[in-house]
């Protein structure tokens, strides 16, 4: 069963989440999104990669919303027997002195032209494993410090130890995010000389590593890089690794998994120009790419657009290049796709929410993990000057987001949110959509008219969901930062909110309102031609250059043929 796979995979790449299906909850953003646009254009140009990730069996979390605007927080379990088949091969790692036995399940993600690409699903739900240690792949992200550690030995370690038991050859390692990073150590244990070297620790020769490995940082906020401190390393850790090696190479005070990727990789990457920049700003003395992140066409546009674009380029998903030529679209199939992709949207929350928002009226949509830097409170700092816009020109605005479980500012974010829509009443509709998950996320991204993001430059690293929304004739109104820096042309593939030099802190929530007043509103209601147009040139401009297909080309020919 997984003897073809073994034969040609070539590279390995390890992520803490995946979005491989909704119904798998092995994600819980960004992160896993972009991991799961990997596997699905790595199908499509059939290269030879196998991914190793968490079973995750009670996923992230699932989202309600109390009568007081509160989030509530259930878990959110997933059946891996419907989907992934159990494999016989077991391995184990020693986690505070005990073997702890590691099986992974196998899901074989089959691109729609028929490549297979096979994910392993590690699990530690076994007889042999002592009780606490059986849920160790339980909650995505859940538990302290010590139990993401704990994850973080599975992922790294136990997923390198397996990849070898089942007879894996690979030459590369790709790190998405710092999370697998002890993988590396792992390989460097594997390379040790036996008589120690020089000027290197007890034998350890990160050159080693550095010719297989390839990370990929994904944010600049501090909360993104896990720090571990030592004595939990010790407890967790002693008699597995060797920890002066570690320390040398992760820093003196604390375990910290970014530095350790960083030492040990070969080439590492942003995932937008800007982040490259500051990364590089924040780790002075590494080598930062730019490999700038993107979308896969195929699983984020919507029905009717995707009709239209496979009556008239009928090779646009597996060549998203082909999309270029949609500025030469009818205006008149434009409109009634988009209108489509509207219609079904304000259907559905409608049924989702008992909530009827209007079809010609302007909509704002806005779907993003709730927390500080994203800023969704920008667009309710002033509700007054809300109010007045929408007198002359109305416009309804869409929200949907979680806050991680211990994010206290980003639930109080959520219920800042339901407090403005109370106060705004009808003047603003405003409507929030619980659960933003990939199903809700297709909706979302195709159904509105604008696609606004409001985050705290320099801290978006990329941002992916603005893309989604162009592939959908959605126009972006965002911050200048992350990918939007590249292909914003205000006034042609959507509008720009401040200045994309970090030097010149304007008043972004005055320029939002502005830029609302002046350029949105009335070019929606008083030129829909001009209005289209620029449709189809942020169809045109951002589909055929911010997609995966075009991200992964270059990983493969940047970062894994070196
Ligand atoms: C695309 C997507 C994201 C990431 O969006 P950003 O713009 O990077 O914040 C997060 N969650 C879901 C469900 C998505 O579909």
């Amino acid at each position: 069963m997984i003897d073809e796979f073994t034969r040609r995979s070539r590279i390995a790449y390890f992520s803490m989440e995946i979005a491989l299906r909704p119904e798998i909850h092995t994600y819980a953003g960004g992160l896993g999104i972009l991991a799961g646009d990997t596997v699905r254009s790595c199908a499509d140009l059939e290269l030879p990669v196998v991914f190793v990730t968490l079973v995750s069996r009670m996923g992230y979390l699932r989202q309600e919303i109390d009568a007081g605007g509160r989030q509530v927080e259930h878990p959110d379990p997933w059946e891996p027997d419907r989907w992934a088949r159990r494999l016989g091969a077991k391995v184990a790692v020693v986690i505070e002195g005990r073997d702890v036995w590691i099986q992974p399940w196998l899901y074989r993600h089959r691109g729609s032209l028929g490549y297979e690409i096979p994910v392993l699903l590690l699990d530690t739900v076994l007889d042999e494993n002592a009780p606490e240690d059986r849920d160790i792949c339980a909650s995505l992200y859940g538990g302290d410090d010590a139990y993401r550690l704990s994850q973080e030995i599975v992922l790294g370690i136990g997923g390198y130890r397996l990849l070898r038991s089942l007879g894996f050859d690979i030459e590369t390692y790709h790190m998405n995010e710092g999370h697998s990073a002890l993988l590396a150590m792992e390989l460097l244990h594997g390379h040790r000389r036996p008589n120690g070297g020089p000027a290197d620790h007890a034998g350890f020769d990160p050159e080693m590593a550095r010719q297989q490995c390839v990370f990929t940082t994904h944010t600049p906020v501090e909360a993104g890089h896990d720090r571990f401190p030592y004595d939990l390393v010790m407890r967790k850790l002693d008699g597995t690794l060797d920890i002066p090696a570690l320390k040398a190479l992760s820093g003196p005070d604390c375990l910290n998994m970014t530095r350790l990727a960083l030492n040990l990789s070969g080439y590492v990457n942003g995932v937008a120009k800007r982040h490259a920049e500051i990364s590089r700003r924040l780790f002075p003395g590494y080598r930062v790419h730019a490999i700038t992140n993107g979308v896969h066409v195929e699983t984020w546009t919507c029905d009717s657009f995707a009709r239209l674009y496979q009556d008239h380029f009928p090779q646009w998903r597996h060549e998203p290049e082909a999309l270029m030529l949609a500025d030469g679209l009818d205006d008149g199939e434009v409109w009634k796709a988009h209108r489509q992709a509207k219609l079904a949207f304000l259907d559905r929350i409608a049924a989702e929410t008992g909530t009827r928002l209007a079809p010609d009226v302007l909509t704002l949509g806005f779907g993003r993990r709730m927390t500080g830097y994203k800023r969704l409170d920008l667009l309710f700092s002033d509700l007054d000057r809300l109010r007045t816009l929408a007198r002359g020109q109305p416009f309804q605005v869409v929200v949907s987001g979680k806050a991680h479980p211990r994010d206290e500012g980003g639930k109080r974010i959520i219920e800042a949110i339901h407090r403005c829509r109370d106060a705004l009443g009808g003047d603003v509709p405003v409507v929030f959509l619980p659960n933003y998950d990939m199903d809700l996320a297709r909706s979302l991204v195709s159904g509105p008219d604008v696609w606004l993001n409001t985050p705290l430059p320099p801290l978006e690293a990329s941002g992916t969901s603005g893309m989604k929304a162009a592939l959908n004739g959605v126009l972006n109104l965002g911050v200048l930062d992350g990918w939007w820096i590249e292909a914003c042309i205000d006034g042609t593939t959507g509008w720009a909110i401040g200045d994309a030099d970090l030097g010149t802190a304007g008043d972004d929530a005055e320029d939002l309102y502005r830029k609302l007043e002046a350029d949105v509103l009335p070019l929606f209601y008083g030129d829909r031609p001009r209005w289209i147009w620029m449709m189809k040139q942020s169809i045109s401009k951002i589909a055929s250059q911010f997609n995966s297909q075009r991200m992964m080309r270059r990983y493969a020919s940047e970062a894994y043929l070196r």
